[in-house]
């Protein structure tokens, strides 16, 4: 056992670690330095709580923790990096069951000590935490299905849908009114199940309402509600590091949240009511309206472009991640550089399956970093591109983002690379990306497509170099 006093400094150096944590991964530069704060803080937080908080059953606490690092251990080692952000939205619903169970065991066990004001405090921060939790875990779920195509991408439009969430909302305010009183009076048990169910049910309804084009928000949302969870569960249990740590994920979350809006040009509000996109999810077939011809080139040809001009940008999308075509990207990228061709990455924000998805990929292959440059830094750039690569991207470079704003990615900023000289697209066929809708980009005049896995086709074009 470790004294208060040391149990104090340990969470205040977590408390720290964590904060450099958030600052180094704000950056890929300084990502992996985050990444250990992160693991060190981590550490110190365990080991000080194991030590300074707990008081008994430690043979139960050490069973749970080994089941739980070894099936951590087992989940990141099986999981693709296609996988992860299914792996991210599964992890988020693990910390909403959390507060859930937290909430009632710490209900139903210890709080009977507290009175008056104190015990109505504690009764609303563990109805809140209960009530966060469960809207996390069930809203998570629901992402874990849509990202991982198990549940379509379409937006579930009930009739009357506001006025649902608007019904859940205040049978939930009613309900813990309830809760309160009855808890004073040592009962409380049945309101705090019934807003559970309320919870769960907002939950699914709010992440089935929000179209697939829509998803980065909610993947991002969803983090922000687990850190919120994590903090009223601290607040439950009177951990002031979970507190911290809570609100530091939650507030971090919040913030993505709002890059992510910004990025594809949507209010909050409007995307958490839903309804936004169309279809998606997996990719379909092609729209059967007529677009006109396209052109196809192969890997001689397009080595042929790259090695000719003088400005190139590469636009990596989800496909790059599903083909892991990073390191050949890498290889491409060194040989055009050595031959004098300006190389640059355009990222876009919601390029991917998550937040940072190509940064982490690009930073695994050891593609510099000052090449690799956000959507805003240089869509006024492409007048001057000569050869645009696209691959495995789709909806980031789609033209009627800004044509059709009624479209499912309708008024979304994408990189506008058909203003460039030449754009070669690849990708395996004509399917359409996560939004579900068909690319113009892809019959331009300017465009080429070059079909097949994107490894396959660059190791080509590479060799062709
Ligand atoms: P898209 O999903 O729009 O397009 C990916 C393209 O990659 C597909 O058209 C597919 O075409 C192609 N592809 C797949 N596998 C391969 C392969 N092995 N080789 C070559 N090409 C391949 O991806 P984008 O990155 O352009 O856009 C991201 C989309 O995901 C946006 O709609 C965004 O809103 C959404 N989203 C983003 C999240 C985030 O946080 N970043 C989270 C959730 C959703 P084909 O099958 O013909 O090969």
């Amino acid at each position: 056992m470790i004294n208060a006093g040391v149990l104090t400094v340990s969470y205040i150096i977590a408390t720290i670690l964590f904060i450099l944590a958030l600052g180094g991964l704000s950056n890929q530069e300084t990502a992996r330095r985050g990444n250990w704060y992160g693991i060190i803080g981590m550490t110190i937080a365990l080991v000080a709580t194991v030590l300074g908080v707990v008081t008994q059953h430690y043979a139960l606490l050490l069973g749970a923790l080994v089941i739980g690092a070894a099936i951590g251990l087992l989940a990141a080692r099986k999981v693709q990096m296609t996988q992860m952000p299914e792996l991210v939205a599964i992890l988020h619903s693990l910390v909403g069951i959390a507060a859930v169970t937290v909430g009632f065991a710490n209900f139903m066990g210890s709080s009977g000590h507290l009175e008056g004001v104190e015990k109505t405090i504690h009764d609303i921060e563990t109805y809140l935490g209960v009530l966060i939790g469960a809207v996390t875990f069930s809203g998570s779920v629901i992402a874990f299905g849509k990202l991982s195509g198990r549940i379509g991408g379409k937006p579930l439009t009930l009739p009357a849908r506001h006025w649902f969430n608007l019904a859940l909302l205040l049978a939930a305010i009613w309900f813990g009114y309830e809760f309160v009183q009855q808890s004073a009076a040592g009962d409380g048990l049945v309101p705090l199940m019934i807003m559970t169910g309320i919870a769960l049910l907002f939950g699914i309804h709010m992440v089935m309402a929000i179209g697939g084009a829509d998803m980065p928000v909610v993947v991002s949302m969803l983090n922000s509600y687990s850190g919120w969870a994590a903090a009223a569960t601290g607040f439950m249990l009177g951990n002031d590091l979970l507190i911290v740590t809570g609100a530091l994920v939650g507030s971090s979350g919040a913030i993505l949240s709002y890059i992510m809006c910004r990025a594809m040009n949507r209010k909050f509000l409007a995307v958490i009511a839903g309804g936004f996109g169309t279809g998606g999810g997996t990719a379909t077939a092609a729209s059967d309206e007529d677009q006109g011809e396209i052109v196809e080139i192969g890997a001689e040809e397009t080595a042929g472009l790259l090695e000719t001009a003088k400005e190139v940008m590469i636009i990596p999308g989800y496909g790059m991640a599903v083909a892991q075509a990073q390191h050949v990207v890498n290889e491409i990228t060194k040989k055009l550089r050595d031959k004098g061709v300006n190389v640059r990455f355009g990222i876009h924000p919601v390029a991917g399956r998550m937040p940072g998805h190509m940064n982490v990929l690009l930073a695994e292959a050891n593609v510099p970093y000052d090449i690799v440059y956000e959507m805003d830094e240089i869509n006024a750039d492409f007048p001057d591109v000569d050869v645009s690569v696209v691959i495995g991207a789709n909806d980031i470079v789609n033209p009627s983002a800004l044509t059709d704003p009624d479209g499912p990615i309708g008024g979304m900023p994408v990189l506008e690379c058909w203003k460039g000289k030449t754009t070669i697209v690849l990708k395996r066929s004509m399917a359409t990306g996560y939004a579900g809708v068909q690319n113009p980009l892809f019959f331009l005049d300017n465009t080429r497509m070059l079909f097949g896995d994107a490894k396959d086709t660059l190791e080509a074009v590479f060799k062709e170099l």
